[in-house]
């Protein structure tokens, strides 16, 4: 159905639509649909949540470059955010339809109930001189209760069918959720995924207080690797990889493919020390591997990898955190590769011991 606007709400479109364009002209943002659709929602006031982080970001006088405007469209708008909203609501309506179909369940019952009573009281009238008018009429109600009971149970099997093609429907789209956030090659979560278990895991920590261990990890010389050996055979290391990440890392934590030969451990609940010792196993079991070729035997040797490892804090971001590990990642490299380093060296570094020494 059509709804038409009213004059009140041209009138506010059209202020509004100004006052976005004013804004994008003022911070420099070209008026794409998109960059369009998040500045006119946030002068229009009608996400406070987009509002409060864009006025944030003008007091930081961070400039609101192409990769900004995208990653705020993303976190507001993306399909994603809609799939998860109908994932949502299917489930509440699942339950809603459950509870009806147990209600219809009951009524159902309550009617065979009252149709054996009625039969019974008919048996007793059998006795009685001139009821025969009466057992007429409640053979009549007899017959009715039961076209009611044959209704009710058609209602409940359709019901019933309707609730497992919705719980059918559901599972697609849970499936597709989970399939936008596995990365194709490794099996692994992608950078969508990691992004959204380190906003759980941070807000877990704002909450709760427990504690969080990050590992960004990166193979070295992987450039080199691939120059020498093949792309399809690099591939196949970032499978090998992605698979000892995941084999040592168990059920402990979260893992995912960061970028394109980089990867991301979150640990829950685990200090820095259980992050390094788990950064030390899997860089271990790498590095002791020979990458062969399963068919031919062909053997390209060995890859190593590097560490940054980190643990959260109180007061500081996600994306702090992320700038830590990254830091003691870089660290790492620079030191010589095929080490683990943490936020512990860094802040060596950063008082001038290491670089003394
Ligand atoms: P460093 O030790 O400093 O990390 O050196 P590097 O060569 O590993 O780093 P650099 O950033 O120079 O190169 C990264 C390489 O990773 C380049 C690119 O070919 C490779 N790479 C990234 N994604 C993929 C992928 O999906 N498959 C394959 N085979 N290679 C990839
Ligand atoms: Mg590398
Ligand atoms: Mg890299």
């Amino acid at each position: 159905m059509t709804k038409f606007l009213s004059d009140n709400d041209k009138e506010f479109i059209w202020q509004n639509s100004g006052n976005a364009i004013g804004m994008m002209t003022e911070y420099q943002v070209v008026p794409t649909p998109k960059n369009y659709h998040l500045w006119f929602t946030h002068t229009a006031q009608s996400d406070l949540n987009l509002s409060k982080v864009i006025d944030n970001m003008i007091a930081k006088n961070m400039p609101f470059n192409e990769e900004l405007n995208d990653k705020l469209y993303e976190k507001f708008f993306s399909a994603e955010k809609e799939l998860k909203a109908v994932v949502e609501t299917g489930a509440k309506f699942q339950q809603e339809l459950a509870k009806i179909v147990s209600a219809i369940k009951e009524a159902g019952d309550d009617t065979a109930e009252h149709t054996e009573a009625l039969v019974s009281h008919m048996d007793k009238l059998a006795d009685f001189e001139g009821a025969s008018e009466l057992r007429d009429i409640i053979e009549v109600v007899i017959a009715d209760t039961d076209k009611i009971k044959k209704r009710s149970q058609q209602l409940e099997t359709k019901l019933e069918e309707s609730s497992m093609k919705i719980e059918g429907l559901q599972t697609n789209l849970e499936n597709a959720r989970l399939e936008s956030r596995t990365d194709a090659l490794t099996n692994i979560g992608n950078r969508k995924y990691f992004e959204e278990k380190i906003a759980e895991y941070h807000q877990n920590f704002a909450k709760m207080s427990h504690d969080l261990c990050l590992i960004l990890c990166d193979i070295d010389f992987f450039k080199k690797f691939n120059d020498n050996y093949g792309h399809q055979i690099g591939d196949q290391v970032l499978k090998v990889v992605a698979h000892v990440i995941k084999k040592e890392l168990g059920l402990q934590g979260s893992a995912a493919r960061y970028g394109g030969e980089e990867f991301a451990v979150l640990l829950p609940k685990a200090k820095l020390a259980e992050g390094i010792e788990l950064a030390e196993r899997i860089r271990t079991v790498i590095s002791q591997r020979i990458i062969k070729n399963k068919t031919t035997g062909a053997n390209f040797g060995r890859i190593t990898m590097s560490f940054g490892v980190a643990n959260l804090h109180r007061d500081i971001s996600a994306d702090d955190l992320i700038q830590k590990a990254d830091s003691a990642l870089y660290l790492a490299k620079s030191s010589g590769r095929n080490m683990v380093q943490s936020e512990m060296e860094l802040d060596q570094v950063v008082s001038g011991d290491s670089i003394s020494a």
